[in-house]
């Protein structure tokens, strides 16, 4: 019978009703090519899901004035990500970036 090829569309002379490909190096092509769309569909369902996890600070009104320190059994946590750190005194953030996305929160639910 004649089929015609899944991966280069050319047209093969078959006697196996199963067979898909009109070589071997096509079907391995085939193969890896799937295998690499699988691939980037997991890497997009992983950021997808590093994206939904956002970290969840504690806001409040009040912290425009005053931030308190956040402490779980003698430990400082982020305010913002809950992380705890290694914080000296009156730290409240990890990090930075941390400070800042937590006053741009802050405001922009509480207004400056
Ligand atoms: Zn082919
Ligand atoms: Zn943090």
């Amino acid at each position: 019978m004649i089929k015609v090829c899944e991966h280069c569309g050319k047209e093969f002379e078959t006697n196996r009703s199963y067979q898909k490909f009109c070589s071997p190096k096509c079907k391995k092509q085939n193969y890896d090519e799937r295998q690499r769309e699988r691939q980037r569909e997991r890497q997009r369902d992983q950021k997808i899901a590093v994206k939904i996890e956002k970290p969840k600070p504690i806001l409040d009104p009040a912290f425009k004035d005053n931030i308190p320190v956040r402490r779980l059994n003698g430990e400082i946590l982020c305010m913002w990500c809950g992380h705890e750190f290694d914080g000296k005194h009156n730290q409240r953030f990890c990090c930075d970036e941390h400070a800042t996305l937590f006053y741009e929160e802050l405001f922009d639910r509480f207004g400056g």
